[in-house]
């Protein structure tokens, strides 16, 4: 038998086990929908801490017996196990997060959001069924599917905080030994469209700062004082006007930019998972995936500033805007966020007085493609799905990838999942997750998995 037909008995065997382990995992991809794991501050703990132990039940009733909670010191408990593989074989960690967004009313859900709803399009909607409660049945899926006959170590992580302030990153720092591995699998990413599978191989960094601008000791009436003396809040609305160009791209002198080279993003796809309203004009220039994922976006994400509904007839003393920009994969955060700031400096106008604070230095990732998990997931992702793999970015930043690349400095990074980009709708309003990415993405790791263990 030649090694090809070998490889591929090898995928039909895994296709059809995954198949069969379907049905189980959905049903409890349901039930963990229904616990409303939300960690923000001023959310009920039970249920956070109810998702915990339920996380532990799912990979305990997936063979992996060990599998405890962490006590993160000052947040939520993550889960972990460690389970050895045989001797000599390299060490896998499989992450994901147990906690999700909130689904206030007011977003518009067509259905509760705390109950697993199928509808005709074959997708399960609730808030986490994609974001990230899918990346955990991915990871017990693998694990059944791999039951017995674990070709590699695996270690799992799964996290409590990921949506809010994590506490995570200082357990990492202070404990590396418990992360050390060869490859980190994070499976709370997504494919461009169901179907088309991707491996993401760049996250965007976030930088922010608020920028409060003063003029006037006191407000004045604008009828005998305005047309001289500068209002605050125009002086600031002249500053932030100059982030972009007229096109809309983002133009912070010494800001890192680049051009994408792997995938381009479907326009009509954008369109819609953005609901872009209707002939409202896409902004800035080069490809759409240029724009997504290799050069910076600044925005205005807050102003304090009186509000129309007391408003009067005065001239603004002071107003402050808090200003946000994604950075480029590759760029150097700190470096980012000094451009912003220096840049916004220099464009104030009539010597008004500026305050600036730092507030946030979200650090980008670029994926190194040169290693052999990568190569092995890319294969493995190309015969679960049948089509060839996109190399696609990432908006969102995981700032605990970094974390985990500083206590396994040699490891490789897969970043993937269940979360299409075209209508997971993450975060939003009726979230969802196509059962049929759920299934390819357990095939293409167990093959991952497979494959490395063949690699010792
Ligand atoms: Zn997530």
């Amino acid at each position: 038998m030649t090694e090809n037909s070998g490889s591929q008995l090898d995928a039909d065997t895994v296709r059809s086990t995954v198949a069969g382990l379907m049905p189980d995992l959905l049903a409890e991809l349901e039930a963990l929908v229904a616990i409303p794991s939300i960690a923000f501050p001023g959310f009920p703990s039970e249920p956070v801490h109810a998702m915990s132990e339920a996380v532990v039940e799912l990979f305990r009733a997936s063979g992996v017996e060990d599998v405890r909670l962490l006590e993160i010191p000052g947040g939520y408990p993550a889960v972990y196990a460690d389970v050895p593989g045989p001797a000599g074989s390299p060490t896998v960690l499989l992450y994901a997060h147990y906690d999700v967004q909130p689904a206030p009313v007011e977003q518009g859900w067509d259905t509760d959001p705390w109950t697993a709803t199928r509808k005709d399009d074959g997708r399960i909607y609730g808030r986490g069924a994609a974001d990230d409660k899918s990346g955990l049945v991915i990871h017990a899926g693998t694990m059944r599917a791999l039951a017995g006959r674990l070709p590699v170590g695996v270690r799992i992580l799964v996290e409590g905080e990921e949506e809010t302030i994590s506490h995570l990153e200082e357990y990492v720092d202070a404990n590396p030994e418990l992360f050390a591995c060869d490859a980190f699998v994070i499976a709370d990413m997504g494919n461009q469209e169901v179907g088309r599978p991707a491996l993401t191989t760049a996250l965007r960094g976030d930088v922010s700062c608020t920028l409060r601008v003063r003029t006037l000791d006191h407000a004045v009436h604008s009828g005998l004082f305005g047309g001289a003396a500068p209002d605050a809040l125009v002086a600031l609305i002249h500053m932030l006007a100059t982030l972009h160009d007229e096109e809309g791209n983002t133009i912070v002198p010494g800001a890192t930019t680049g051009e994408w080279a792997g995938a381009d993003f479907d326009e009509p796809a954008y369109r819609q998972s953005s609901g872009l309203l209707d002939g409202v004009d896409l902004v800035g220039s080069g490809t759409l995936a240029s724009r997504l994922w290799s050069k910076p976006s600044a925005t205005v994400i807050g102003i304090d500033a009186p509000s129309v509904h007391d408003a009067s007839n005065v001239l603004i003393p002071e107003a402050t805007a808090k200003v946000s920009m994604r950075i480029v994969p590759g760029a150097d955060a700190d470096h980012e966020l000094e451009a912003l700031i220096a840049h916004l400096r220099s464009v104030a106008p009539w010597n008004v007085i500026v305050e600036v604070e730092k507030i946030k230095v979200g650090w980008p990732f670029a994926v190194d493609m040169s290693g052999p998990a990568v190569r092995m997931a890319s294969e493995a992702l190309e015969t679960a799905f049948g089509r060839p793999v996109e190399q696609i970015g990432s908006g969102g930043s995981i700032p605990l990838v970094a974390t985990l690349k500083k206590a396994a400095p040699s490891a490789e990074v897969l970043l993937w999942g269940a979360e299409d980009l075209a209508l997971a709708r993450i975060h939003a309003s009726n979230e969802s997750v196509d059962p049929r990415e759920i299934e390819n993405m357990v095939v293409a790791q167990v093959l991952t998995l497979l494959g490395m263990g063949e690699t010792r």
